[in-house]
Order: structure tokens, then sequence, then C-alpha cells
């Protein structure tokens, strides 16, 4: 019977997780289908209530990530250390929920961006989901220092507590202008893990004026492929990649739990590309 997996979020038209993992499983003649699944905050308690009925597995993105644990059976250490998943497997007639973003997000970090995080310090846009694979990502890597900066403050403040109770030396900040361009100026690394950027019109994330060559940009945002803050770091002369990496790497980590099956990433990539 043709099995049925998909991508969960709100909005998700944008997403290019299906073109990804129908490639991979047309290539290895596997019988699934992966499609997208619009699912507005107040919508998730009836998705999950059919699950079971309709779908193998699931990937998750904005604004589910966090929401979603309490829908599943039972969660890796990774998830649970996070309190987040962007992904769900049914097996054995139970959900269980994984983070394959920590995995995609380091990968395409060390690879792409040629980024080590031992002993550096990073200042991370965003305090929800996204930003929680990053900022445990980080930590487990041992970075020196993590600094956040969400709209909401609170949230952020929240976050830097739970990662420093787990020793690592995070606080968060304002989103005040002067505040961070100190911050940048003594900062290897800063993570875009919000959706600023994805679409036209939207705000700048932080004064390009601010942006030095000594500082490598990782934006998660894929689509555009270019963002804002992107272009303008690399005419700062920073080294900056976009999502497409993180995209690719979470999801053959994703493939890899539904199918017992190794990904074909080759095939993922070209289908990204
Ligand atoms: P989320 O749970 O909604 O979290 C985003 C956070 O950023 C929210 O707390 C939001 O605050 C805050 N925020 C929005 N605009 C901001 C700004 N200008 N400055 C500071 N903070 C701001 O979303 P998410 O699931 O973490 O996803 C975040 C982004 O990462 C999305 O663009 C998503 O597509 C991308 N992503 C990419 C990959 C990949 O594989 N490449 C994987 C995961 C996520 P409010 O809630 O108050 O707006």
């Amino acid at each position: 019977m043709k099995q049925t997996y998909g991508l969960i979020g709100y909005p998700v038209k944008h997403s290019l997780s299906a073109r990804m993992h129908n490639a991979a499983f047309k290539h290895l003649e596997i019988d699934a289908e992966y499609e997208l699944f619009e699912i507005k905050p107040g919508e998730l308690n009836d998705f999950f209530s059919s699950f079971k009925e309709r779908l193998s597995g699931i990937n998750i993105t904005i604004p589910h990530k966090e929401a979603s644990i309490k829908y599943v059976d039972a969660v890796d250490k990774i998830s649970d250390a996070i309190g987040a998943i962007n992904t769900v497997v049914l097996e054995n007639d139970r959900l269980h929920g994984y983070n394959t973003d920590v995995i995609g997000f380091l990968k395409s970090l060390k690879e792409d961006l040629k980024f080590k995080p031992a002993g550096k310090r990073a200042v991370v846009f965003g305090a929800g989901g996204a930003a929680r694979a990053v900022t445990f990502a980080l930590l487990f890597e041992e970075i020196e220092q993590i600094v956040l900066v969400d709209i909401d403050t609170k949230k952020a403040a929240l976050l830097a507590d739970e990662l420093q109770k787990d020793g690592c030396n995070a606080i968060a900040v304002e989103k005040d202008p002067m505040a961070i361009k100190e911050l940048l100026l003594n900062s290897d690394l800063v993570v875009n893990a919000t959706p600023c950027g994805m679409k036209k019109g939207d705000p700048e994330l932080l004064d390009p004026n601010f942006l030095h060559d000594k500082l490598a940009v990782f934006d998660l945002i894929y689509n555009p492929l270019e963002t804002r803050l992107i272009k303008e770091a690399k005419e700062k002369g920073c080294n900056a990649v976009n999502g497409l990496g993180m995209l690719l790497y979470q999801g053959a980590a994703a493939f890899r739990l539904w199918t017992k099956k190794p990904a074909p990433i080759g095939i993922m990539k070209e289908a990204l590309e």
C-alpha cells in the first residue's frame, strides 16, 4: 500500500521538501508520496487525531515544532533536551518524535560554512523551534558564548535559562541596535533563525554596517536563496550560507528514520537545486 509522508506548517507553500523527498522515493522505487499540509495553529489537535490512519511520518515546520511534542508517544534524547521536534515516525502504532534540525544545522555549518563552533562566540536571532535546535547544536559542539536576540525578549530569556542549566554561557539581550553593534563586533558567527527575510518588505534583521569580514553568517532561510542578510554579508566580505544545506541534511536524516534506508543525498540535492 502506498505510504504517505508530508510536511505540516503554516505557511508551507514555499517549501521544497516535497520535491526533495519525492525524488528520493522515486529513485529508490519506494511506493510513497510526500505532501504539504497547511495546518493553522488551532488545527494541530485535529491533525494529530487522524495521523495514524492516514500517514507514516511527517516533518514539522514553523510554527508547530514545540507544540507538536505533546501529540507524540515518545521523543528521542535530543528532542527532549531541546523541547522541539521536526520529524515524526509511526512505528508499531506509536508516534516517535525526533529533531533532525540539529544534525542538519551542524553538518551544513561544518561542511558548507566551514565553521568550527568550539571556543567561538555566536549571536542567534530568534528563540523559536529552529533557534532551539541551533543553540543546542552549538552547545553540544562546545561554543564559548551564545547571545540570543528575539522580538519577544522573554522568550529569548527563557531559552537562555534552559541553555544555562545545561552548562552553556548563554544570555538574552533586547533588540537594541547599539547593543547588537557591540555584540557583532565581538562575535564569530551570526545565525538568523527567524522568518525575517522570507518576504519582500520584511524589516532589516540587523544594520549591515555592523557586519565585518571576520563574521560567519548562517541564514536558515532558503526561499529566497539569497536573503537581504546574505547579500549584505557577502558584500562585507563575510563567509555566508543560506538554509539549503541544512534543509538537505535534516531531510536526509528524516528519510533514514522513515525508510531505514540511506538517503540518496545526490538525488535529493539535485531536486533542491
Ligand atoms: P518560530 O518558531 O516562529 O520562531 C521564530 C522566532 O523569531 C519567533 O520567536 C519570532 O517572534 C522571532 N522573530 C521574528 N522576526 C524577528 C526579528 N526580526 N528579530 C528577532 N526575532 C524575530 O519559527 P521557526 O520554526 O523557529 O523557524 C524560523 C526560521 O527558520 C523560518 O524561516 C524557517 O523556515 C527556518 N528554518 C529553516 C530550516 C532549514 O532546514 N533550512 C529548518 C528550520 C527552520 P514572534 O513569534 O514574536 O514573531
